[in-house]
C-alpha cells in the first residue's frame, strides 16, 4: 500500500494528473492468483493496462500474455525477448496468445512468422487464417453465459456450443490444428456459476470432438473475468478458485493444459490516480469541484468499463455532498455527481484507488488535455 503522504509527495514531485502504478501490488496479485489456482498458467490480458513496465514485472514473475492487436503483440515481444527465457525454446506459444477472434488479414500476415496461437469462432476466420497465417495454432472461442458480469462479451464473440465441433472439424479439414478451447465469462464476474457452466460446456465440446474423431486438443483457456476487490461485496479470489479448481479436476485430465487471461484482477488494485482541484463553484446549493483528470483520461473506465471510482481527499474535516467534474468542456466529463468531500481549495490534491484497469489505457488527448503522467513505484521507496 502506498501511503497518502507518499502519494502527495509523488504528486508534488511529478505534477498532476498523475497515474501511479504500484509494482508490489502487481506482484502480490500475480502471486495470489498462482497460489489459489496452481494448475493455471497466467496470460495477462495486456488490454487492461499495456504499460511496458507492467509487462516486464509480470514476465519476471513468470507470466505469459494475452494480446488482441499487433501493437500489443509488439509491446510484449519487445519487452520480454531480452529477458531470460523461462519456457521452452518455442516460447511464443508459451508466452503469447493472440486472443482476438477476429483478425485483419494484414495482422495475420505479420503474425504468421511467429507461429502464434490465435483464437477463432467462425468459418470466415478459418479461411482467413488458412490463407494468411497457416503457421498459426488455433483455439476455438466458445460462447458462454455472461450472466451478472459487469462487462458483457457474449453478444460479440463465441461459437455456440452446437456449432463448435463442426468448426473444429472444418479447421482440421483445412489443414489447421485446433489446440483447444477458450471462453470469456464477462469482465468483473461476481457470479461464479458462469465459470462452472462455461467449464461444463467446454468439457462437453471436448467429448463431442473426441467422439467425432478429433483428438488433438490439449488446452483449455478459461479467459478473464476474475473480479477485482473494488469493494467488500466482491467475494475473494480464494472462493472463486475453490469452485474453478474442483471443476477443472473433475472435468479435465492432468495432461490438459489450463490457461487463464486475467486483466482486471492483475492491475486494478495496482493503479492510483492523483489530480488536483482547478476550479470550484456552487450550483443549486451544491459544491462542484473541477479537477484536472476526467472521463476522457484516467477516469475513462466510468464510460467504457461501467466502473465507479470514489474520489477521496487527503484533507480531513466535515464532508458534504459534492459533484466532481473533469477538465474538458464536454458535459459528459463527469467523474461523480455524488461524492462526500471536505471543503477543498484550489490546488488541493484528490485521489482514487483501484483504478489500474481499463483506465489510463483508454485515455485520449480530447480537448487538448494529454493523458496523466505515469510513475512506477514499489511500496517501499528504493534507495
Ligand atoms: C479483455 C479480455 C480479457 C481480460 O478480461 P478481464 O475481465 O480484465 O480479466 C481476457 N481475455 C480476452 C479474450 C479479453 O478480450
Amino acid at each position: 500500500m502506498i501511503s497518502p503522504t507518499r502519494l502527495q509527495k509523488l504528486a508534488k514531485e511529478h505534477g498532476t494528473p498523475l497515474f501511479v502504478i504500484d509494482h508490489d501490488a502487481l506482484r502480490k496479485n500475480y502471486r495470489q492468483f498462482r497460489r489459489y489456482l496452481p494448475r493455471i498458467q497466467i496470460y495477462y490480458a495486456v488490454k487492461a493496462n499495456p504499460d511496458p513496465a507492467i509487462v516486464r514485472t509480470l514476465y519476471q514473475e513468470g507470466a505469459s500474455f494475452d494480446v488482441a492487436s499487433m501493437p500489443e503483440f509488439m509491446i510484449v515481444h519487445e519487452n520480454i525477448k531480452d529477458l531470460p527465457a523461462q519456457g521452452r525454446q518455442d516460447w511464443i506459444w508459451d508466452k503469447i496468445i493472440y486472443a482476438n477472434p477476429t483478425k485483419a488479414t494484414e495482422t495475420l500476415e505479420q503474425l504468421n512468422q511467429y507461429k502464434p496461437l490465435v483464437t477463432f469462432d467462425n468459418l470466415e476466420e478459418i479461411r482467413k487464417i488458412k490463407q494468411h497465417a497457416p503457421n498459426a495454432g488455433l483455439a476455438l472461442r466458445l460462447k458462454v453465459p455472461n450472466t451478472g458480469a459487469m462487462v458483457e462479451l457474449s453478444s460479440k464473440f463465441g461459437a455456440s456450443p452446437g456449432e463448435a465441433v463442426d468448426l473444429i472439424l472444418a479447421a482440421d479439414k483445412a489443414g489447421l490444428v485446433v489446440e483447444g478451447i477458450s471462453f470469456h465469462v464477462g469482465s468483473q464476474t461476481t457470479n461464479f456459476e458462469n465459470y462452472v457452466q462455461a467449464l461444463s460446456l467446454t468439457a462437453s465440446v471436448f467429448r463431442e470432438a473426441q467422439d467425432r474423431g478429433y483428438t488433438k486438443m490439449n488446452l483449455v483457456d478459461i479467459g478473464g473475468g476474475f473480479p477485482a476487490p473494488y469493494d467488500s461485496s466482491v467475494r475473494p479470489l480464494r472462493e472463486l478458485a475453490k469452485v474453478i479448481n474442483t471443476e477443472l479436476d473433475r472435468l479435465f485430465p492432468k495432461n490438459i493444459q489450463i490457461l487463464a487471461e486475467p486483466g482486471r484482477f492483475m492491475v486494478a488494485t495496482a493503479g492510483l490516480a492523483v489530480s488536483k482541484v482547478i476550479g470550484k463553484a456552487v450550483r443549486d446549493g451544491k459544491t462542484c469541484y473541477y479537477i484536472n483528470d476526467g472521463v476522457y483520461h484516467t477516469y475513462s473506465g466510468i464510460i467504457f468499463d461501467h466502473c465507479k471510482y470514489p474520489v477521496k481527499a487527503f484533507k480531513k474535516g466535515p464532508t458534504s455532498l459534492c459533484s466532481v467534474f473533469g477538465p474538458t468542456c464536454d458535459a459528459l466529463d463527469v467523474v461523480s455527481m455524488a461524492e462526500n468531500l471536505p471543503e477543498l481549495e484550489r490546488d488541493d490534491f484528490v485521489y482514487s484507488e483501484n483504478i489500474g484497469a481499463y483506465s489510463h489505457a483508454s485515455s485520449t488527448y480530447f480537448n487538448g488535455f494529454p493523458p496523466a503522467t505515469v510513475v512506477h513505484v514499489s511500496a517501499a521507496p528504493k534507495h
